[in-house]
């Protein structure tokens, strides 16, 4: 039986990915969580697959990414909601303001080049406003922050 043809959407499988415990005593692992060796050994706990460094950077971008668009996404019901009762007095301007700008990290993050994807990463990470990106973001792609 052929466990790992489930998936094979991405470009190439990867290379023997064995777990720490297989890797170390260099048996052959079978890749499963817990793996079959681990299992047999009666340590499926100690069972652990080390992500290579990429893998970690684009779960970190992909953690990202989500955790950006659950933001736009509910900055935009709030705007919708309130463009639905004009008559509040709420500054709504500076959310607008807040979602086109999350809008512009959200598309650098998902479109733009690595070097500069990894630089919003980080500094969301740092907890830096998202006005500031979404400005930084515009010069770096050579653009004034005239928006949509
Ligand atoms: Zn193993
Ligand atoms: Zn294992």
């Amino acid at each position: 039986m052929d466990v790992a043809s489930s998936q094979s959407s991405k470009s190439k499988p990867r290379a023997t990915a064995s777990c720490h415990p297989c890797r170390t005593r260099k048996v052959k692992c079978n890749r499963l969580s817990p793996c079959e060796a681990c299992v047999t050994r009666g340590i499926p706990e100690e069972c652990k697959y080390s992500a290579p460094n990429e893998d970690r950077q684009a779960i970190a971008q992909a953690d990202m990414i989500t955790e950006l668009r659950g933001k736009v996404n509910r900055l935009r019901e709030q705007i919708a909601q309130r463009g639905a009762y004009r008559c509040s007095s709420v500054s709504s301007e500076e959310d607008e303001e807040e979602a086109a700008a999350m809008e512009i990290v959200y598309s650098a993050l998902r479109l733009g080049p690595e070097d500069l994807v990894w630089k919003l990463v980080g500094r969301i990470r740092e907890g830096e406003d998202v006005r500031e990106l979404a400005r930084d973001v515009a010069n770096y792609m050579g653009e004034d922050d005239s928006v949509l």
